[in-house]
């Protein structure tokens, strides 16, 4: 299936195995919060850490990193879930949640504070911040530092039975506030919010903080490989400090990779969210969303995504990936795989002048020209047919390949046709071509005359009206987020999308799949937006264009 690319993470884990280092299934986690959609950037992480899982005949678990009940909510969980399952993502057992853990993680706190490794703290978060000190300048001990042990057990106690305003306490590590690495300077635990919390209801107005929760979730679930990106690299002194001062049930190990940064694209749920939110797109999946569940509708693959993760690899460097490998993985699968079909997209009516009125005959063609497997279509040939607009030129220029007075064309799988009349209306445009076409000519070259190319069709009759939605990137600048001083909404490339209406599908297209994208010969691969098609009408997202067309 997928090719699995060796990266270093791979080879460590490999080794640890060779040296008897590592014993025992190797266990990762895909550890999302809740607090968005799913973006191109975690399906490197999905990939990596199922893809070790599989590798080494281990587990992975899907665990929801639920500790900030504010921004988190059951939309999101279904959708990542989703989305996981969507990618090939084959979690163990049930799906986690860091708040199943609530009961354990207090626990372990109060252990800490039992041992004198924590306090409960009542400096404001201005004061906070004055004390933590800087990068060059050590920090300062709190004044409730050494609180007395049952003291801090007994406010403690009464932060998590709501005794305390939010905001008035918070449960710290004692670690050291002289630390080089800030994330030592005796970094808050828990801290009071009265929200409700969609998993644990109001039973919890005290929540633990990411880095004291993410090792204890970790080590509950018995994950030997804590997979994370390198913004976490100097909180794992931290992470480590967690699992050997509490009685943890056994003792991960974190390792960092680059995160995936794609030019032209955000990747932050964050800044993803306010696109929805102001309406610069219509939904999380919105088909110029780079959410996994935006590229499902507009026609990528699991299979292309994961091939796209696999070419970017892992490592700990960072770099910026280029928007048109995403493009490669996907034309590469769709090619192979994509039924073929014609789509006219600014049709222009043809009459075969010596085709009889009202007469039709079936025409066969490949629904895959390189896989026979797939099976074939019919297309009716009829009288008056529609070919692109932009395949006829009154005055050609040198080498036209299309259609032009006076000239011949050959029409996909049919007959080639000779342009003898054009037709204007009153206000001088191009209403129809009045074609001869030439009936020894099905799967035959012509005698004595040479056409001019091979061009795509549809019957005008027996075709189906459709739409088709054009787009083009999100943002007009290749790093849009990486000037702080300028929006990056600002960067939005307001020609995102065109929609054109009014295009014409071939007649096996009135119930068209939806489980993968049709190439439309000559223009792209197009995948059906069930969300805006009608019984009447189908509505196609360009996933992506071609490269190059076979007769242009
Ligand atoms: P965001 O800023 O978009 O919310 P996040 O890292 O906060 O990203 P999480 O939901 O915490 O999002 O991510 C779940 C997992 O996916 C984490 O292990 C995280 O490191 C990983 N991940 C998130 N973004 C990327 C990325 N761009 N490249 C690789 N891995 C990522
Ligand atoms: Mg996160
Ligand atoms: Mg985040």
């Amino acid at each position: 299936e997928s090719r699995k690319a060796n990266n270093f993470i791979r080879n460590l884990i490999e080794e640890s195995i060779a040296s008897g280092q590592h014993q025992g299934k190797v266990v990762t986690r895909f550890p999302p919060e809740p607090n968005g959609y799913l973006h191109i950037g975690h399906a490197k992480s999905i990939c990596l850490n199922f893809g070790i899982a599989e590798t080494f005949g281990g587990d992975c678990t899907l665990r929801f990193d639920d500790t900030n009940p504010e921004k988190e909510s059951q939309e999101y969980i279904d959708a990542i879930t989703r989305d996981v399952k969507w990618l090939g993502g084959d979690w163990t057992g049930d799906v986690r949640y860091a708040s199943d853990y609530f009961d354990a993680i207090y626990d372990f706190a109060v252990e800490l504070i039992e041992k004198g490794l924590a306090y409960v703290c009542a400096l404001n978060a201005d004061e906070m911040a004055e004390y933590r000190g800087t990068l060059t300048e050590p920090g300062r001990n709190s004044p409730y530092r050494d609180r007395p042990v049952e003291e801090n057990l007994k406010l403690f106690r009464e932060m998590r039975d709501g005794k305390h305003e939010g905001g008035s306490l918070v449960l710290r590590a004692k670690i050291d506030m002289a630390s080089p690495n800030i994330n030592l300077r005796d970094p808050i635990l828990y801290r009071i919010r009265f929200a409700s919390h969609h998993q644990t209801g109001d039973k919890w107005c005290i929540y633990p903080m990411y880095d004291f929760t993410h090792p204890i979730s970790d080590a509950m679930e018995g994950i030997t490989h804590s997979l994370c990106t390198l913004e976490f690299e100097d909180h794992r002194p931290l992470y480590d400090w967690v699992i050997d001062n509490i009685s943890a049930p056994c003792k991960p190990r974190q390792i960092e990779f680059a995160r995936l940064n794609l030019n032209y694209t955000i990747t932050s749920k964050r800044k993803l969210k306010r696109l929805v939110d102001e309406g610069f797109v219509e939904s999380w999946d919105d088909p110029r969303m780079p959410t996994i569940s935006g590229m499902r509708r507009r026609g990528f693959t699991p299979q292309s995504i994961r091939n796209f993760c696999d070419m970017v690899g892992v490592s700990k460097a960072g770099g910026t990936v280029d928007l048109g490998m995403l493009e490669h993985a996907i034309r590469e699968d769709l090619n192979a795989r994509a039924p073929r079909a014609m789509c006219v997209m600014r049709p222009l009516k043809v009459t075969l002048t010596n085709y009889p009125e009202g007469q039709s005959e079936s025409l066969t063609l490949p629904v895959h020209p390189q896989d026979p497997d797939m099976g074939s279509r019919e297309a009716p040939w009829t009288r008056t047919l529609y070919i692109d607009r932009e395949d006829f030129a009154e005055e050609p220029p040198r080498k036209w390949k299309r259609l032009a007075p006076n000239q011949a064309v050959r029409l996909r799988g049919g007959y080639v046709m000779t342009c003898r009349e054009v037709v204007r209306d009153d206000s001088g445009e191009i209403v129809e071509l009045r074609c001869e076409y030439d009936p020894a000519t099905l799967g035959v070259n012509p005698e004595g005359y040479k056409p001019n190319g091979v061009i795509h069709w549809v019957s005008a009759d027996e075709s189906v009206d459709a739409d088709v939605y054009l787009y083009d990137r999100l943002f007009n600048h290749e790093a849009p987020d990486s000037d702080k001083s300028v929006d990056f909404v600002t960067h939005i490339n307001s020609e995102n999308l065109i929609v054109k209406t009014g295009a014409r599908v071939e007649k096996s297209l009135a119930q068209p799949r939806n489980d993968i994208p049709y190439q439309f010969e000559r223009e792209g691969y197009f995948f059906l937006d069930e969300a805006r098609s009608t019984a009447e009408k189908p509505v196609f997202n360009r996933t992506v264009t071609l490269r190059d067309s076979w007769a242009k």
